[in-house]
C-alpha cells in the first residue's frame, strides 16, 4: 500500500532537515527512547495479564552497518500493527502548523517537542527510514513501512518472527559521522546512560595481545536503575558517592547530598550534591543534569534553576519537565518554575537540618559550603531568610557563631554612640595582624571575612539591618573603630599641623595613592604611626572590582590615612629635631609671612568702601604682589619641611614600619627600608 503522510504542511520535511541541522544528534535519543518506551509498555501490559509472552529479556539493540550505511535500533517491545503505524506514524495530527513553524523555524527542539515529532527527527540524518514491526497482539501481521523523507510512504506486509520493532535508518551522505562507532558511543553516553531498559551496543571489548577483541558479553551502555530512582533507605552513603563519580568522573568528593523525592504537586526525583567550592566557582557551575523520565534533556540549567543552585551538582528528573523544548520555553514553563522554588526550599531545609543535627560537622564543612550559602543569600530572598539561622560568622580565634549568638557576644562592648552594633572584621589574618591585635586589646572581637563574596554580603546585611554596621579593623585606629562619644579633641594647633604635615607627606609613597596625615594622641605605648583606610571608600573600590558599572570608584586613587601618634616619644623626637634644625628658618619665614599678611590686611582696608573703578591699578598690583609673596614664602617653608622629612631617617623608618604593618611596603621601597635599617644598626 502506498499513502501520503498526514502532515498538513508539505514543507515540514525540508524544515526538519534544514533548521534542525544544528541539533541533529538528538535523533538517536528520540529513536532509542521510543524503543525503550515500547519495552516498558509491554512490561505494563504483561503485568495486567494481557500479554502472555516473556518479558524477561526486554532490551534495545543499537547496530551499525558501515557498508550498508545504516543504523538500526531494535527493540522487543510492544511493536505496532498496521493500523497503529497508520495512526502513530502517518497521521501527525497538528493544528496551526504553519504559524508555529514560522515562529520557531530556528529552534529545532521547540518544533520537535511541540509536535511529538520524535520519530521524524530520524530524517535529519537519513535519506530513507524503514520500520519493521510486529505487534504483541494475537494474530498481528508484521509490517514494513518505508519512506524517503517526502510525504509519500510505502506500507506493506513483511516477515518478522518476533514481537518488536526495528527502525533502520539509511544514513545520508552529510551525516556519515554517525556511522562511526565512537560517535554513537558518545551520543548513547550523553543521552541514554540512565534509560530504564538495557541498551546494547555491540559486544564488550577486551585487551588481548595488545589488541582490542570482542568478547561474548553484550556491551550494555546504560544503568537501568540509577541511584536517584531508588529509595533513600536502599542506598548507603558510598552508593551516593559512587553515583557522583559516575556523573563526574573527575570530580572531588562531594560534601553531602540531598535526595529529592516529590510526587505532589508535581513529580520530581533526583539527587543534588554539594561540591567543594573553589573561589573561582564559574567553572563548577551548570553541572546539574536535567532528565525527563530518565531521558537526558540538558545539562545547561542556567535560567531554569535559581542562579545559586547552578553551583550544585547532580541530577533532577521530572516527567513534568518538557522534553525537547527550547531554553526560553523551559524557563517560562510553570512546572519548571515550581520545581526550582521547591528545590530552593529543600536545599535550605537540608542545610538547616545538618546545622541542627550535627553542628560540629556543619562547622567542619563550613569553609567548603560558605560560598554556596553566601551566593544563595545574595541572590534568593527566600533562601536568605532561612540561611540567616545557619549562616556562620567566624572570628579570628576560629570560633563560629550564628548572627544571634554573635550579637550576644559583642552587644555590650561593640555598640557605638548612635546605638549601632559594630561588627569588626578582617579580610586577611596575617596582613591585618597588628590591627586585629589592637582591636582585641580593646576587648573587641574580630571576624574573619575573606572570601570573594564577603564584601557584597556585608553590604547586604547592612541594607537588611540598618542598625548594624561592618567595619574592617584597619579602617581606623582601634580607639576610633567604634565611636563611643562625639567629642573630637584636637591634639595640635593648626600651625603645628601645618608644620608637621609636609614632613610626613614628603615621605609617603607616591605610587600607592593618596595619604592624608592625621594627628592623634594614641598614648605613649601605642605605635608611633598607623596607616588606615576608610571603610566606605575601600568597600566601594572592592565592589567595583567585582561589578561593572561601578568603575567610578575603581578609577579613584587609593586613599589612606597616615595616623601620627603625637604622644609617642619618637614622634616627639622628630618634632624636636625639626625645631632644632629649622628653628631659624621657620622663625624667619613666620615673621615674613606675618609681615606680608599685615601688609595685605592694610591694603585690603584701603579698598574697603571703594567701588571697583575707584581702585587704582597701582593698588591692585601691590595687593597681588603681596599675595604672591605670602604664597612664595609659604611654599619655600613647605619645601624645607619636605626636605627635612626626606632626609630624616627616623621619620622615614617610622612611615615604612607603618606601611610594613599593612603589607604595603614592597619592591624597591622594601629594599631601601632594609638597607636603612642595617645602617641604623651599624
Ligand atoms: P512520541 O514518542 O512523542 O509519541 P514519536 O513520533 O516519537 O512521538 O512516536 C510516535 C508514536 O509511534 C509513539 O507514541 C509510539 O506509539 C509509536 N512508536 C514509535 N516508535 C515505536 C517503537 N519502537 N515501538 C512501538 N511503537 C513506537
Amino acid at each position: 500500500m502506498k499513502g501520503k503522510i498526514g502532515v498538513t504542511s508539505d514543507n515540514l520535511f525540508p524544515i526538519i532537515k534544514k533548521f534542525l541541522y544544528s541539533d541533529h544528534d538528538i535523533f538517536l535519543r528520540e529513536i532509542v527512547s521510543n524503543a525503550v518506551d515500547a519495552t516498558q509498555k509491554l512490561k505494563t501490559i504483561a503485568s495486567t495479564g494481557k500479554y502472555k509472552g516473556s518479558v524477561e529479556n526486554l532490551k534495545v539493540a543499537v547496530k551499525l552497518n558501515k557498508e550498508a550505511k545504516t543504523i538500526t535500533i531494535s527493540d522487543n517491545g510492544i511493536g505496532m500493527t498496521s493500523d497503529e503505524v497508520e495512526k502513530f506514524i502517518n497521521q501527525i495530527a497538528f493544528s496551526g502548523a504553519n504559524e508555529f513553524l514560522e515562529k520557531y523555524k530556528d529552534d529545532a527542539n521547540a518544533i520537535i517537542g511541540h509536535f511529538g515529532l520524535g520519530f521524524y527527527s530520524s530524517f535529519m540524518v537519513s535519506e530513507e527510514v524503514e520500520i519493521i514491526t510486529k505487534s504483541y497482539q494475537d494474530g498481528a501481521k508484521p509490517v514494513r513501512w518505508i519512506c524517503d523523507g517526502s510525504p509519500e510512504y510505502t506500507l506493506e506486509e513483511t516477515d518478522k518472527e518476533t514481537v518488536g520493532t526495528d527502525i533502520i535508518m539509511h544514513i545520508n551522505t552529510e551525516s556519515e559521522e554517525f556511522l562511526e562507532e565512537n560517535r554513537i558511543t558518545e551520543l548513547l553516553n550523553k543521552y541514554c546512560k540512565f534509560l530504564p531498559a538495557p541498551i546494547v551496543f555491540g559486544k564488550k571489548k577486551d585487551w588481548n595481545d595488545g589488541k582490542q577483541v570482542e568478547t561474548e558479553e553484550d556491551n550494555q551502555i546504560n544503568e537501568t536503575v540509577p541511584a536517584w530512582v531508588k529509595k533513600p533507605v536502599d542506598l548507603k552513603e558510598e552508593d551516593y558517592v559512587d553515583f557522583y563519580h559516575k556523573l563526574y568522573p573527575f570530580g572531588d568528593e562531594p560534601l553531602f547530598h540531598i535526595h529529592l523525592n516529590v510526587d505532589y504537586p508535581f513529580n520530581l526525583t533526583g539527587i543534588l550534591y554539594f561540591p567543594k567550592l573553589k573561589n573561582n566557582f564559574e567553572v563548577q557551575k551548570n553541572k546539574i543534569q536535567l532528565y525527563c523520565s530518565q531521558v537526558f534533556v540538558t545539562d545547561a540549567v542556567e535560567g531554569i534553576v535559581p542562579e545559586f543552585l547552578t553551583l550544585l551538582h547532580g541530577v533532577i528528573d521530572s516527567p513534568d519537565i518538557p522534553l525537547n523544548v527550547s531554553r526560553s520555553y523551559l524557563q517560562n514553563d510553570s512546572n519548571v518554575k515550581k520545581i526550582s522554588g521547591h528545590i530552593t526550599k529543600k536545599v535550605a531545609d537540608r542545610l538547616t537540618e545538618l546545622f541542627k543535627e550535627n553542628r560540629t560537622e556543619f562547622e567542619n564543612k563550613w569553609n567548603d559550603l560558605k560560598l554556596f550559602i553566601e551566593y544563595g543569600m545574595l541572590t534568593d530572598e527566600k533562601f536568605y531568610e532561612k540561611a540567616l539561622n545557619f549562616y556562620l560568622f567566624q572570628n579570628s580565634d576560629g570560633k563560629s557563631f550564628t548572627m544571634e549568638e554573635y550579637e550576644n557576644l559583642i552587644g555590650a562592648n561593640q555598640t557605638d554612640k548612635d546605638n549601632k552594633l559594630v561588627y569588626l572584621y578582617a579580610t586577611n589574618k596575617d596582613e591585618q595582624f597588628s590591627f586585629i591585635e589592637a582591636a582585641k586589646q580593646k576587648g573587641y572581637d574580630v571576624l574573619i571575612m575573606n572570601d570573594v563574596l564577603a564584601t557584597p554580603l556585608l553590604n547586604h546585611f547592612e541594607q537588611k539591618f540598618p542598625e548594624k554596621h561592618f567595619v574592617r579593623v584597619d579602617a581606623d585606629v582601634a580607639d576610633k573603630l567604634i565611636a563611643k562619644n562625639d567629642e573630637k579633641k584636637e591634639v595640635l594647633t593648626l600651625d603645628e599641623k601645618n608644620e608637621l604635615s609636609p614632613i610626613f607627606q614628603a615621605i609617603t609613597p607616591k605610587d600607592r595613592g593618596q595619604f592624608i596625615i592625621d594627628f592623634q594622641d594614641l598614648g605613649e605605648s601605642a605605635t608611633p604611626m598607623v596607616v588606615t583606610q576608610n571603610e566606605f571608600m575601600r568597600r566601594m573600590k572592592d565592589m567595583s572590582k567585582m561589578q561593572s558599572g561601578m568603575s567610578f570608584y575603581g578609577d579613584l586613587p587609593d586613599s589612606y590615612n597616615l595616623v601620627v601618634n603625637v604622644s609617642h616619644p619618637l614622634i616627639k623626637k622628630i618634632m624636636t629635631d625639626k625645631q632644632e634644625t629649622l628653628e631659624k628658618e621657620l622663625t624667619k619665614s613666620a615673621k615674613e609671612i606675618s609681615k606680608y599678611k599685615s601688609e595685605k590686611e592694610s591694603l585690603e582696608k584701603l579698598k574697603e568702601g571703594k567701588k571697583e573703578e575707584e581702585i587704582t591699578q597701582e593698588e591692585k598690583d601691590l595687593l597681588a604682589a603681596t599675595e604672591q609673596k605670602i604664597s612664595e614664602t609659604e611654599e619655600k617653608k613647605r619645601k624645607s619641611l619636605e626636605a627635612f622629612g626626606g632626609s630624616h631617617d627616623l621619620a622615614k623608618q617610622l612611615v615604612d614600619l607603618a606601611l610594613l604593618a599593612n603589607n604595603m611596603l614592597k619592591g624597591e621601597a622594601l629594599n631601601n627600608f632594609v638597607k636603612r635599617s642595617v645602617d641604623i644598626l651599624k
